[in-house]
């Protein structure tokens, strides 16, 4: 996969020489690797398509290798990256020629006063574990591989965004190494800009050493699973859209075109309500009513074993391309379109995903943090997945401009979407700009794509 950041040239071997003494004086050179031979193992992430060639691979384990990675890589100007659960699609973890910073076995969490201190490269599966020792729940995403830090980062939608809103927004501290090598806290009263940037603005601003995340007391869900078939898409897409539009906060469902195990479409429609149980079999009862269902499940749940659901869907290694559009309301009109998108795919082993941001989600004030979009709206998710991929998944989210919302996730935009990365925080790009400019002025972190100055 060829993106911007390939343009990088190789960096010279005296500088990775050079840099890899510095890190095995600093580190131990057990933990660098800059063999050829050994490389692309170390750099591997979750899409197979990303073929990005780091020169070092540093294997961190403390705030203080990471101090010393930063403080080496700013020194020989070597370009870095830092390296989570490695499932951002575009491999922006990894940039070529660059020095990674792999943050995969700092993975410890704690959890204190429901409160969680989790390293910067835990897992989302990893911090619902935690948590649901103590009957608690985190607000994560929908698959548990997913780096928690990523996805805290730069938005992270998930099945308890109603009642908890964005993963960001449970942020509420964070360690983190600057540019300039000094390690910071953050939280509300301590650098209150830094922590209001973190909260939406991608790994842009320092190496996330560690975050702190607010836990809930949530012991079960209840959460109905139910799978259509693809003749009666146009009827299901745009009765989850009515019902999302007047869903309770407590209600969080996501509705995909997935290919069924014989390789043919089927619409899925995964509903989860994390109010009283009680109160929950009506509303999940409401989705069976869609239309003709293949398969109905419904269960009572730990947030954990929700998050386990996908937990093989999206296998690591094969070639992925995901394209993002937000849209307001799921109707006729914008189903159409879906299923127009969906049907040009060239893979069959392609699929999309219907988001839904509603509730706690939408209730924050747009200043509150720096994801700057808190209309209620449905974050669409196409992902092409095959041998290789094509530009389907481009041509596809722009044939859904006409009903999209301007901008769109920034953890999803790729980093060429100049045109939606430019709208994508709304009101709130010039202060994120203005922090990114006091803690990074010379652009050492580039992680999801900011809006540019210079564009209106
Ligand atoms: C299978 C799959 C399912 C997904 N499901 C959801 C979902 O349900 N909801 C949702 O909102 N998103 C979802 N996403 C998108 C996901 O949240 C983003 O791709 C996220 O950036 C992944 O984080 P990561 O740490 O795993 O990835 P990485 O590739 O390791 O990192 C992603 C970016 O964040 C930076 N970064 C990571 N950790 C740090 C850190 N500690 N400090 C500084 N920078 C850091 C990296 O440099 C990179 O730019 C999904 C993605 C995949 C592949």
């Amino acid at each position: 996969m060829m993106t911007s950041q390939e343009t990088m040239t190789t960096a010279d071997e005296a500088i990775v020489s050079a840099v890899r003494a510095a890190l095995s004086e600093q580190i131990g050179p057990a933990r660098i690797v800059t063999e050829e031979s050994e490389i692309a193992a170390a750099a591997a992430i979750w899409n197979g398509a990303v073929n990005h060639r780091p020169a070092v691979v540093v294997r961190c384990e403390t705030s203080a290798d990471v101090q010393h990675a930063v403080a080496t890589a700013t020194e020989f100007a070597m370009p870095l990256s830092v390296r989570g659960g490695g499932h951002d699609w575009a491999g922006r973890a990894i940039r070529t020629g660059g020095l990674v910073i792999d943050l995969s076995s700092m993975n410890g969490i704690s959890v204190h006063d429901g409160i969680a201190t989790v390293a910067g490269g835990a897992t989302s599966e990893d911090v619902a574990a935690a948590a649901d020792r103590f009957g608690l729940a985190a607000a994560t995403g929908t698959v548990g591989s997913v780096g928690m830090t990523g996805l805290t980062l730069a938005g992270g939608y998930g099945p308890l965004c109603g009642s908890l809103g964005l993963a960001a927004d449970n942020l509420v501290g964070a360690e983190v190494v600057l540019a300039d090598g000094r390690v910071v806290r953050t939280d509300q009263d301590v650098h209150p800009d830094l922590l209001w940037a973190l909260r939406g603005g991608g790994g842009n601003f320092g190496v996330v050493t560690s975050i702190e995340v607010a836990l809930h007391p949530l012991a079960e869900v209840l959460v109905g699973s139910f799978t259509f078939p693809f003749e009666l898409a146009e009827q299901v897409l745009t009765g989850y859209g009515e019902l999302a539009a007047r869903a309770p906060d407590e209600l969080t469902a996501v509705v995909s075109i997935v290919p069924s195990a014989e390789d043919f479409p089927i619409v899925a429609v995964s509903a989860t309500w994390s109010g009283a149980l009680a109160d929950g079999d009506a509303f999940i009862k409401e989705f069976t009513e869609l239309a003709a269902p293949l398969a109905v499940d419904i269960a009572v749940m730990t947030p954990l074993s929700k998050l386990r659901q996908l937990d093989d869907v999206m296998p690591d290694g094969i070639h992925y391309s995901i394209g993002t559009r937000n849209i307001k309301v799921l109707d006729s009109a914008a189903a159409t379109a879906l299923l127009e998108a969906y049907g040009s795919r060239e893979s069959s082993r392609s699929f999309l995903n219907v988001h839904h941001f509603h509730g706690q989600a939408s209730q924050q004030a747009v200043g509150s943090a720096a994801f700057g979009r808190r209309e209620d709206h449905l974050m669409i998710e196409m992902i092409e997945a095959g041998e290789s991929v094509s530009d389907w998944t481009a041509i596809a989210a722009s044939a859904l401009a006409p009903h999209a919302l301007p901008g769109g996730y920034p953890n999803l935009l790729g980093p060429d979407e100049e045109d939606q990365t430019a709208l994508a925080y709304g009101p709130n790009a010039s202060r994120l700009l203005d922090v990114k400019n006091r803690f990074d002025q010379k652009g050492v972190f580039q992680a999801t794509a900011l809006p540019d100055r210079r564009r209106p």
